[in-house]
């Protein structure tokens, strides 16, 4: 490709909109542009990219066994309402009525539409196992669209959805992805956990999120320091809180005026007390029927989970409650919510029973209560495990090992459905003895420009991406440094038709543009490879290749620069 026909507009300053470093790059580096919030057209960089990204993700689908279709993105919404999901699904889920006012949606993912296609056209167990998958736009309409491709509301996945004929052989299917997505990820240049993660209302079933290791991951992972144990926080099951009631002695509880200290950090200072002798209150509003409030208590050195929150009330989400809601039910600003007198429920963390002598808001302005115990002043709580973990807490694997965290980013998940499907849509086949049964199904996601942009996080440095090899757009930036010089270009000419010849994706800067232009581009765009052409090379018979990730400038004949150019590359 010739940069002077190549649609690669690059920008120099960092766009304010983007927060983190892929979106920053994949902006300047010309690859993708904003039509809307969490809406993005590809430039032709990008889908070189995703184009990449794809072609790996076939590969290693197909060579699993899987079989790749293309459904609709827009989905009946009647088959939605079988599934129990159109009531369910919320905000997230895009509804669109067409001239006739018939109810559609554009699909965020494709379970129901899969299993009306499998319940049609497959009778019997000589039909399973049978894996199909599809690379496809999506769209949820996410509450916080953000981090460029990262989190948009229109994005491409590939989703794949396994039937089987009972568990154990849905087993088997599952086991074949997980493997799969190790080799897809591994393939794409990624460095990557598979971890534990929350099945969700779903239940029963079990599930992995591929997580690529970055500190601006959105998910929290803990892994052990002694064995294989790792999950997404949301998952862990803490088993160091005691949870016993204490048996020292109770002192009697006390008002204390703290003015204008809403925050624990700030009380804590201003009692002096840790942290650790605080019982946080967070007012939390809950997405069942009447939109309930709830108290949600831990220790102050510690954070709520929210879905492990909601899983312990057995409701689908959970979200702060607004200033209003916090005010109606304390009777207090934010900030001086207590335990003590709460006429909502209070669901309390498993490590708050064994506090005491505590300090909580006084559910009053300006006011805290020292010297609360748990049993004594709020005996009506209810516990759970709802906190997250802390580095050190015992691994709930191995028992002595201890938890250690990392950030992470959700680019695969895999999941082991059971019957929730097949059984509310009626996929059924008929067994050896004549037995009507139901598929056990599994289903299979990954976020194909989220992964492009997590290797994009993992791989770039000030100057800007640093491809890996496998997904870059292409192998390698030639730039001839002075355009008007006859040798320098016939030769940069030269090495790009032989470099095409021998099977290598080029990119000639045949631009009109000065050195530092050029040079400034092609780190940008990341390329893993450069081959500089300049004059004063060219005088002593060679060109400089550099190699974007390590900065390496290694000089070579001209004649040679093709095959040292193919060797590297395959180094890489
Ligand atoms: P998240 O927790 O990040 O919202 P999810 O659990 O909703 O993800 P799945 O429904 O499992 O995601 O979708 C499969 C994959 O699709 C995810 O692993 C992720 O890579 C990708 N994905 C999900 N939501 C988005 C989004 N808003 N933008 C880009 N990719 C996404
Ligand atoms: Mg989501």
């Amino acid at each position: 490709m010739r940069y002077s026909k190549y649609l690669a507009p690059t920008l120099k300053e960092v766009p304010a909109e983007a927060e983190i470093v892929s979106h920053k790059l994949m902006l300047r580096a010309g690859m993708i542009r904003k039509l809307a919030a969490g809406v993005y057209s590809l430039l032709p960089l990008g889908v070189r990219v995703i184009r990449k990204v794809e072609a790996i993700i076939r590969e290693e689908m197909n060579k699993a066994g899987a079989l790749e279709v293309f459904l609709p993105s827009i989905q009946p919404a009647g088959l939605w309402k079988e599934s129990g999901r159109w009531n369910m699904y919320g905000k997230e889920l895009l509804r669109i009525t067409d001239r006739h006012d018939r109810e559609f949606c554009y699909g965020p993912t494709h379970e129901e539409v899969i299993t009306d296609l499998v319940r049609r056209e497959l009778r019997s167990y000589r039909d399973l196992p049978v894996n199909l998958y599809q690379i496809q736009t999506k769209f949820r309409d996410e509450i916080r669209p953000r981090f460029g491709l990262m989190r948009a509301r229109e994005f491409s996945m590939k989703d794949a959805y396994s039937f089987d004929v009972n568990d154990e052989a849905a087993g088997e299917s599952y086991a074949l992805m997980k493997k799969a997505y190790n080799s897809i990820f591994k393939r794409c240049g990624l460095r990557f956990r598979a971890v534990e993660a929350d099945t969700g209302q779903i239940g029963g079933s079990f599930s992995h999120e591929f997580m690529v290791l970055a500190e601006s991951g959105e998910d929290l992972i803990a892994y052990c320091d002694q064995c294989d144990y790792s999950a997404n926080v949301e998952k862990v099951s803490l088993v160091a809180d005691n949870t016993d009631p204490p048996t020292g002695s109770y002192k009697p509880a006390e008002k204390v005026h703290t003015p204008g200290k809403g925050s624990i950090d700030d009380v804590s200072e201003f009692l002096n007390r840790p942290r650790s002798t605080f019982i946080k209150t967070l007012i939390y509003k809950t997405d069942n029927e009447n939109k309930e409030l709830v108290a949600a208590l831990c220790r102050g050195d510690h954070e709520i989970n929210h879905t492990k929150l909601a899983r312990a009330l057995d409701v689908n989400e959970v979200v702060l409650a607004d200033e209003d809601d916090v005010i109606r039910a304390t009777g207090a600003p934010v900030g001086y919510a207590g335990a003590m007198g709460l006429a909502i429920p209070v669901m309390a963390d498993n490590g708050v029973r064994s506090m005491q002598n505590a300090v909580t808001g006084a559910n009053e302005a300006d006011a805290h209560i020292i010297n609360v115990n748990p049993g004594r002043d709020f005996p009506d709580a209810r516990y759970a495990d709802i906190r997250q973990p802390v580095e050190g807490d015992l691994c709930p694997k191995c028992g002595p090992g201890k938890l250690l965290l990392a950030r992470g980013i959700e680019v695969g998940h895999i999941f082991k459905l059971g019957s929730k499907y097949s059984e509310s849509l009626g996929a059924t086949f008929l067994d050896k003895q004549g037995a009507e049964k139901h598929m056990i199904m599994g289903c299979y996601g990954i976020g194909v420009a989220r992964t492009a942009a997590a290797a994009i996080e993992q791989n770039h440095d000030e100057q800007g991406i640093i491809w890996p090899v496998s997904i870059a757009p292409f192998d390698i930036s030639i730039l001839p440094l002075n355009i008007d010089d006859q040798q320098v270009v016939s030769t940069a000419e030269k090495l790009y038709d032989d470099m095409i010849k021998s099977g290598m994706e080029a990119l000639l800067d045949d631009r009109e543009a000065r050195p530092g232009v050029k040079f400034k581009d092609a780190d940008l765009i990341g390329l893993p490879l450069q081959v500089i052409v300049g004059k004063k090379g060219l005088a002593n018979g060679v060109v400089e290749i550099k190699i974007r990730k390590t900065g390496e400038k290694i000089s070579v004949p001209v004649d040679e620069a093709v095959s040292r150019a193919v060797t590297i590359l395959s180094d890489l």
